[in-house]
């Protein structure tokens, strides 16, 4: 085996379209995703694949920045990658942890196309053949052709049918925080009712006041809860809401790195940590914080900031290696009409999917979808994901005391 060393990285944004707009707390996914697709070349003549969420000129000269750090690294040396790229104290300048985790996915996948291995091979070896997921619920404005929204308990509760039965969904994650908390406590109880067996999650993105979190969560207790995700803000909010609540608390935005997973250690607020293989640095970082909470006890899922299927790939990878995987994984893939992936999108059977078997993540670039969703970023541009194209000028405050009106017709 001759060992590869890196001779250039190619960054490339791409917008790629959703069934319907998705709303959040904070406001939307305006009908798509922009990703930035991450290409590592080597002198062995492989590629590897990466991704990052988010895109543009920016995020793309941000790639191009890194090459003299990254030109002639052997992609095998992944610890000294992480201080080349992301030393902590010099990170306090820069905020590289994304980028790295797209380098990282793509050094990874070399390796794995080097010694002819899946990348889970490379990380201790896989110990499930599948990855299960949690249908992930939105209230979504309509589709230019007026189909799709969801608003009501009832669309709601419609949506999820469709979604269950077409992939074999049994957990349901609501993203909440977008209407007043009384009219989504109507829905995660009409959830409740539709789907007694299935587990349920309700993730706000920290909207909620301590106070309201506290209430929701107790009028929720006597549902089929598989955990209550960030309802408010802050370490100390969840600590307060842990002594009140009986529902496991999970995270994936107050304790996204280690110093937060130690400090959640050593005065507990959430059960559950939800690891992204981007907002973490990469899998191999996953990997390691999974053996930290399986030291504790803590539990684990892998959470979704968005992905295409490179992206996705890393969480398969991620799920399949780590034991302690008891929750379903979240993808916001489902909502998606296409990828840039050979082969389209990957599947769902049972509500899970197959861990890629191939050398490297086991996807491989349609050169094709790329040019084709690259050329539609050039066209549309991106969109502003902390804004909501139906409330022009409104921005959130945290807690939020302006919810959406769940009557108004868009
Ligand atoms: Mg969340």
């Amino acid at each position: 085996m001759r060992r590869p060393k890196i001779t250039d990285l190619r960054a490339t944004t791409v917008t790629v379209p959703l069934e319907a707009p998705l709303r959040h707390a904070n406001g939307a996914h305006w009908g798509r995703f922009v990703r930035t697709i991450v290409e590592v070349e080597t002198d062995t003549g492989l590629i590897g694949l990466g991704e990052m969420g988010g895109g543009g000129e920016s995020a793309e000269a941000a790639f191009r920045g890194l090459r003299s750090y990254l030109i002639g690294h052997d992609p095998f040396e992944l610890e000294a990658l992480r201080f080349k790229i992301c030393n902590p104290t010099a990170s306090l300048y820069n905020n590289r942890t994304q980028m790295h985790a797209a380098i990282e996915f793509a050094c990874l996948d070399i390796c794995g196309h080097t010694l002819g291995v899946p990348v889970h091979d490379l990380l201790g070896g896989k110990v499930r053949e599948t990855v299960p997921f949690a249908s992930y619920l939105f209230f979504r404005y309509p589709d230019a052709q007026g189909r799709h929204e969801v608003r009501s308990a009832e669309q709601l509760v419609a949506h999820a049918s469709a979604l269950k039965q077409q992939y074999g969904f049994t957990v349901h994650k609501l993203k909440g925080g977008v209407f007043p908390p009384a009219h989504e406590l109507a829905c995660m109880r009409a959830l409740g009712a539709a789907f007694p067996d299935d587990k349920l999650r309700y993730d706000p993105n920290a909207a909620l006041s301590v106070e309201e979190a506290i209430s929701f969560g107790r009028a929720i207790e006597d549902l089929n809860n598989d955990y209550y995700e960030d309802p408010t803000w802050g370490l100390n909010g969840m600590r307060r809401l842990r002594r009140d609540v009986r529902i496991p608390l999970a995270t994936n935005t107050v304790v996204v790195n280690f110093e937060q997973l130690a400090a959640n250690i050593l005065d507990p607020a959430v059960d559950v940590i939800l690891l992204d293989t981007t907002f973490w640095g990469g899998i191999r970082p996953c990997i390691k914080a999974a053996g930290v909470c399986e030291t504790f006890q803590l539990g684990i899922a892998v959470h979704s900031s968005g992905e295409l299927g490179i992206q996705l790939a890393s969480m398969l990878h991620l799920g399949a290696v780590v034991p302690n995987l008891a929750h379903a994984a979240d993808a916001h893939y489902h909502h998606l009409l296409d990828d840039v992936i050979v082969g389209g999108k990957l599947r769902y059977e049972n509500g899970a999917i197959a861990v890629p078997k191939g050398p490297g993540l086991g996807v491989a670039l349609d050169r094709a979808k790329l040019a084709e969703y690259a050329e539609l970023y050039r066209e549309v541009g991106g969109y502003p994901y902390d804004r909501d194209p139906g409330r022009p000028g409104w921005y959130p405050l945290l807690p939020n005391t302006d919810w959406a009106d769940p009557n108004a017709v868009p």
